[in-house]
């Protein structure tokens, strides 16, 4: 089978990022439909306008209606026809930039993307999750392209909750461990193929990056200020995480995630927070080296993302739930399929409950250490 990379055309990131926009959207279009969440508009959009005049583009700035819906990509697609517009930029969080990736895909048109926060690793990837107008998921939107550009804005995403970035390095915690399994098993990845060696290579990146700037980034983000060590976290997150997990493949710590989604106490927790206990999970599944679930639990603990259940608020039932987690996880066409070997639901219950167990040890010994 051929190996497949596939990425974003063009990936920039700076401070004050959003200035330059214009300069930057120029070469691929003259005339923009601007899609961008309204909180980013009542800070960004005299920017947002400022940077797209200065550079000659006709453009029409356009708030987001909050749910990447097949009706909210309907309205905007119609804007754009009636409106001549030759490309899409969709500014804002995960949901805005998905819909703009699918306004562009239904008018045909090239796609950029101005993410301002950095918590999850969807900015950069060739796909779009479709939601009902009540919020319930709907379908994948599977992209012919990943978008034309990706502009990251460090100080805007330094400005965004801590939590949110936190999440972020969850989310990219798994790209490493994920690619790594289904590379294991020549699996094919999102990108149609077997990984390459460069994509197994930036997942293994992202995840030396995470260990060595994540607990740096937080107390910059903390601090609402871009350093050096938040510069390279939102880049791992960013673009390390994207294309690691298209092009390098994903396994059971996503399945794990979507499974958790299925119990009710966790509906309030991010993504990548979720994900990184599947991370756990997935670590248990192939009775990784100690030294492993140590390095990863540390990192967890450093930047606040859970190693246990009851961190996910899961503190009744743990059986009955977890055995509906794993059925869940283990469900036909889920990712952690791709694990070498396969796994089956009784596997998969059982390493929820022991990385439960080791999250709890490792939290106690922890706190005798801040005791002692
Ligand atoms: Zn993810």
């Amino acid at each position: 089978m051929d190996r497949v990379i596939q990425s974003p055309g063009k990936y920039v990131q700076g401070a004050d990022a959003l200035q330059r926009l214009g300069d930057y959207l120029k070469p691929l279009a003259d005339s923009w439909l601007v899609i961008a969440d309204k909180f980013v508009l009542g800070f960004a959009e005299d920017t947002i306008r400022q940077s797209l005049s200065k550079a000659g583009l006709a453009m029409d700035i356009v708030a987001f209606n909050g749910e990447c819906s097949q009706g909210e990509v309907d309205r905007l697609c119609q804007l754009t026809t009636q409106n001549g517009r030759s490309a899409i930029v969709g500014i804002g969080g995960g949901k805005t930039l998905d819909t703009a990736k699918a306004v562009a895909f239904f008018q045909k048109v090239p796609v950029a993307v101005a993410p301002t926060i950095a918590s999850t690793d969807a900015p950069c990837s060739a796909l779009s999750v479709l939601y009902t107008d009540d919020g319930e998921f709907d379908r994948y939107l599977m992209l012919p392209t990943n978008p034309a550009l990706v502009v990251v804005d460090t100080a805007i995403v330094a400005r965004a909750p801590a939590r949110l970035l936190a999440a972020g390095i969850g989310d990219a915690l798994a790209t490493w461990f994920e690619a790594r399994a289904a590379s294991r098993s020549s699996a094919a990845t999102m990108a149609g193929g077997p990984a390459t060696q460069t994509a197994l290579n930036l997942a293994r990146f992202c995840y030396d990056t995470l260990l060595e700037e994540g607990e740096k980034a937080m107390l910059a983000v903390q601090a609402q200020v871009v350093t050096p060590a938040l510069e390279r976290i939102v880049e791992a997150n960013t673009y390390l995480s994207g294309v690691g997990f298209e092009s390098g493949g994903v396994a059971a710590a996503h399945a794990v995630h979507n499974g958790l989604t299925a119990v009710a106490e966790t509906h309030h927790f991010y993504h990548g927070e979720k994900v990184a206990f599947g991370v756990l999970v997935q670590l248990a599944l192939e009775n990784a080296s100690n030294a492993e679930m140590q390095e990863v639990m540390s990192l967890c603990h450093a930047v606040g993302l859970p190693v246990t259940l009851a961190q996910l608020d899961i503190t009744e039932d743990i059986p009955a739930k977890m055995r509906a987690v794993a059925e869940l996880a283990c469900a036909p066409g889920e990712t952690i399929h791709n694990m070498p070997g396969g796994v089956t639901v009784e596997q998969v219950y059982g390493a929820l409950l022991v990385a439960d167990q080791l999250g709890q040890h490792f939290r106690r010994r922890f706190d005798r250490k801040a005791l002692g």
